[in-house]
């Protein structure tokens, strides 16, 4: 019997095909996960990668969308101290298109953004961003990323916060790139949310614990292509057909066989997004 183990049914949950990264050959690079049967969510980042998203999207069956503005690029929806309604106005119009699926990345980042004036403005963003899901049903893709310092603030302590504070308006989310403590991985399920590994799972034992701890049924794969290209690839650009060695380091984390994974957080994906 000839096994195809990259024939397997693989999620990746949080990518970003549209940046400019892969603008030289992006098609090629697409057929390579559909070729392995490989599904993905698109992530906005901005406006102008969440249009691109959504393009993408409906372009090609195995591509879905997210909408949805990273907290270091906070400054594109103020203008002075204020949100401003006109340049919101944009989001809201996406969010209708059938194949947008959650509205993300979003959240608070301490690493880039130290100051606490920005923090505040981050804030408004992500509690801006979470109504807008409530009011079109969607769930969240949540970017969390603590200072370096520890005295910039944790971030995944105040995402923690302003989520439980919305508790009764949320359809669901996952902390994407999930690099926190044991303690917080424990919060964001007890909100019922899903964590998001990648590509850092596979070159550092750090995390094996919090994914020992963490049920299969609240776990999904993820690439964040370009980004955080894993094992044995690290060193080149990075994209979701390498999905499949995060699958892999997980089923080695949590001594499961593979397809059960790449089952398990397929389906999670389909539960999450609606899909
Ligand atoms: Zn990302």
């Amino acid at each position: 019997m000839n096994l195809r183990l990259d024939k397997l049914q693989v999620f990746d949950s949080h990518c970003h095909p549209q940046f400019p990264q892969y603008n030289q050959d992006r098609e090629e690079m697409l057929a390579r996960a559909e070729d392995a049967d490989i599904s993905m969510v698109c992530v906005g980042t901005n406006l102008e990668m969440s249009q691109k998203a959504v393009e993408l999207a409906e372009k090609h069956e195995n591509i879905w969308a997210s909408v949805g503005l990273h907290p270091n690029d906070f400054g594109e929806l103020f203008e002075g101290d204020k949100i401003s309604p006109q340049k919101t106005d944009a989001f809201l119009h996406l969010v209708n298109n059938k194949k947008v699926v959650a509205i993300g990345e979003i959240g608070l980042d301490y690493y880039r953004t130290p100051d606490k004036e920005h923090q505040k403005k981050q804030k408004e963003i992500f509690e801006f961003f979470i109504n807008l899901a409530y009011q079109n049903q969607k769930p969240l893709i949540i970017h969390g990323r603590d200072s370096q310092t520890g005295s910039g603030g944790k971030a995944h302590g105040d995402i923690i916060e302003i989520l439980n504070s919305a508790k009764n308006i949320l359809y669901g989310g996952v902390a994407h790139s999930f690099t926190g403590s044991i303690d917080e991985a424990k919060k964001y399920l007890d909100l019922g949310f899903y964590l998001g590994f990648n590509g850092i799972i596979t070159f550092t034992g750090q995390y094996d614990e919090v994914i020992k701890h963490t049920p299969l049924e609240n776990i999904l794969l993820e690439t964040d292509a370009p980004y955080l290209t894993p094992e044995p690839y690290r060193g080149q650009r990075n994209e979701p057909a390498f999905v499949i060695e995060v699958a892999k380091k997980i089923a080695a984390i949590k001594n499961g066989y593979l397809k059960k994974i790449t089952e398990q957080t397929t389906q999670n994906c389909k539960n999450l997004f609606h899909i």
